[in-house]
């Protein structure tokens, strides 16, 4: 059994619509351990014939065999296998990966075969070659002839049974050109089968067996007398022959093999190399999806931070607590007639206190005052209150005191001061606003307490407060008859909405209200606001983090251009993967990969932009802002996914290349 047979083989190429046929019926047998040169003119169809022996092509009709397999109809990925296990190719162009150095170039096509050993391996074949002081070299930093033992090394690292090697000389001076063909004599000498294309007769001489092709035919066939029983048919050969000569059919697995962590490796480092040869590029394609990244995240930590204060401006609201304004709201309904709006009296306030489960109950007043201090005066606003007050609205002053019954009773003129005020009436901050006497409304109230700071939420302050008696504010500051607003607060969250009806009840009974009527007040229960307001800063979260989530999109875009350019640019490179074994599960791995390494790195860095801008934002703007550590998960999680999903069309394109184009791609 031949190692290679061949019969009848053809192929031919579409061209604009017409078919051209390239080899016209080839029929050859190579036995294991020949050393055969292919000449003919250039275009006589020796690299087709090359490429078609070598399983990087098919075909189009013809026996072929190889080891006694049928190897004319074989899948891409189990040529692939086949060509890993079988076969060593050399090309013209090197065709070494650039700025990889010559151990991982000679190593590549062990990891597409599973082999161990790698470094060992690699560093032994390339000291065979007489390389093993140029280990680390790059190709840019090796010359030609070497960059082509590089390939023989590479070529020889899975312990091939055949070398392809297409006009290996032909980019190399004589004095290199000879070197490789020693090298691959060498080979044959050790057993291996060598098919070697060359125009040259001077490098065909090299060889013991010449085939001439002319036009897609076979002319001559003819062995070289002076190389035919040189020390070729020495001792190896001889080996060789003899166990192929006892040969029945090879069995191959050709199974592709699982992917292994070498590949991983592998792919990552080509990944970290693609990058770094197009810095400005890759930071370019990153910029889309660290953009995204950081908003996601810096939007993510505003919206729940505004989320934070809503819920702590609702605590500090006081909880329990029922809110009775006049005028009625009903919403969805039908608006009280125009007219119907009421006030709340004293004794409103008092028959509510008597409503069961209604545990405090307070009426207040509202108004505008303008406050002079010396030379300082500022305008806020007033709130006249009882007692009550401090414990209901969580307003117990942070230094000095609130007023007592008495002092409400008997109208005094005593008053707590929000921080607002205090900052605009008081900028000595030695001076102590406790005890000093400011005029409110051209009237002279003596400060008894400083009020907690509250916050603002954006137009309303709620430190621009000044707090005075309920009496003293209704009688001698705002005139008022009337209280503005009832608080009421239940025993517990479990009573309250049984208070509810019962102040409604009661306040149709005082207003004398006929059932056909609307309520001319409304009650609001602050509990519903707290939800509501929770739900509106829900709503506010997650759009932001939609339209951060569309940068995100973008940002992938740009990745899956950038992967699009990638793979067009290293067709080539993807062409020699394929060709020293590697399947296309493995070329689909290795550009997602890429991609995703893309897309992490930038959504780490935009992990760390969006962390520090909201930093930033709630330390120098006062903006409440919380990094959740789930939104940076989803936010690392969803880039990476981006980077799969844009670089998967991309990454498919590259591994359904066909090697033989990939390799001639310009
Ligand atoms: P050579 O003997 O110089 O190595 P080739 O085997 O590369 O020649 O090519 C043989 C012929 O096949 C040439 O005429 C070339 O134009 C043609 N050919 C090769 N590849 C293709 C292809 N992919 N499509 C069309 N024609 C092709
Ligand atoms: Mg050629």
């Amino acid at each position: 059994m031949a190692l290679i047979e061949i019969e009848n083989l053809t192929r031919s190429y579409l061209v604009g619509g017409s078919e051209l046929q390239v080899l016209k019926g080839i029929s050859l047998n190579i036995e294991e351990g020949e050393f055969v040169a292919i000449m003919g003119p250039s275009g006589s169809g020796k690299s087709t014939l090359m490429q078609l022996l070598g399983l990087l092509d098919r075909p189009t009709s013809g026996k072929f065999h190889l080891l006694g397999r049928d190897v004319s109809r074989l899948t891409d990925d189990e040529g692939a296998v086949l060509r890993s296990k079988t076969i060593g190719f050399i090309f013209q162009m090197f065709n070494l990966l650039a700025r990889t150095s010559a151990l991982d170039n000679v190593a590549l096509p062990m990891i597409y075969s599973g082999a161990p050993n790698r470094e060992e391996r690699a560093s032994d074949v390339l000291k065979q070659v007489g390389l093993g002081d140029r280990l680390d070299h790059k190709p840019n930093q090796l010359s030609g002839g070497q960059q082509q033992r590089v390939a023989v090394a590479r070529s020889l690292v899975n312990f091939p049974k055949i070398i392809f090697a297409d006009e290996p000389t032909g980019n190399l001076a004589s004095d290199q050109a000879e070197d490789i063909l020693r090298q691959l004599k060498l080979l044959n000498r050790s057993g291996i089968t060598i098919i070697m294309v060359t125009h040259e007769p001077e490098i065909a001489a090299h060889a013991k067996r010449v085939l001439k092709i002319k036009d897609g035919l076979i002319v001559s066939d003819e062995l070289n007398p002076e190389e035919a029983d040189a020390p070729a048919g020495g001792k190896g050969g001889v080996a060789v022959k003899a166990s192929t000569q006892s040969g029945t059919v090879v069995k191959f697995n050709l199974e592709t093999p699982k992917l292994s962590w070498a590949e991983f490796g592998e792919y990552g480092a080509s990944a970290m190399r693609a990058m770094a040869a197009n810095k400005v590029r890759s930071a370019l394609s990153m910029l889309g999806i660290l953009i995204g990244v950081g908003a996601v995240i810096a939007m993510l930590a505003i919206g729940k931070g505004a989320q934070k204060a809503v819920e702590a401006r609702i605590a500090s609201l006081g909880s329990n607590l029922v809110m009775l304004i006049p005028g009625s709201t009903s919403i969805g309904g039908v608006r009280g007639g125009s007219g119907s709006y009421s006030r709340f009296t004293l004794a409103d306030v008092k028959a509510i206190s008597r409503i069961n489960h209604a545990s405090r109950v307070e009426g207040n007043v509202r108004g505008g005052g303008q406050v002079v201090y010396k030379s300082k005066n500022w305008s806020t606003s007033i709130t006249g209150a009882t007692p009550l007050y401090a414990k209901m609205h969580a307003s117990d002053p942070y230094y000095g005191r609130f007023f007592t019954d008495d002092e409400d009773q008997h109208m005094e003129r005593v008053a707590l001061i929000g921080q607002t005020v205090i900052k605009n009436l008081f900028p000595n901050v030695k001076e102590n606003p406790v005890g000093a006497t400011i005029e409110i409304n051209h009237i002279a109230f003596k400060v008894i307490g400083i009020l907690p700071i509250k916050g603002s939420s954006g137009f309303n302050d709620q430190d621009d407060i000044i707090i005075m008696p309920l009496h003293t504010a209704m009688r001698r500051v705002l005139g008022k008859l009337y209280v503005d607003n009832i608080f009421i607060e239940a025993d517990g969250p479990t009573t309250i909405n049984q208070v509810i009806l019962d102040i409604q009840r009661l306040m149709r009974r005082r207003h004398h209200l006929p059932d056909f009527k609307d309520d001319d007040f409304t009650l609001r229960n602050m509990a519903d606001i707290a939800n509501a307001l929770s739900g509106t800063s829900q709503t506010f979260t997650l759009l932001l983090g939609i339209v951060a989530a569309i940068s995100l999109l973008v940002g992938g875009i740009g990745i899956m251009n950038i992967m699009l350019v990638s793979v067009s640019e290293r067709t080539r490179e993807i062409g020699l993967r394929k060709a020293v074994g590697a399947a296309r599960r493995a070329i689909l791995s290795q550009f997602l990969i890429e991609s995703a390494v893309l897309s992490t790195v930038g959504g780490i860095i935009g992990i760390i932009l969006g962390v520090t801008v909201s930093i930033a934002l709630s330390t120098f703007a006062g903006w409440a802002a919380i990094v959740a550590p789930e939104s940076i998960v989803l936010a690392f999680v969803f880039s990476a996914t981006v980077g799969i999903v844009f670089g998967f069309w991309p990454a498919r394109k590259a591994s359904l290349l066909s090697p033989i184009e990939a390799l001639r791609y310009e």
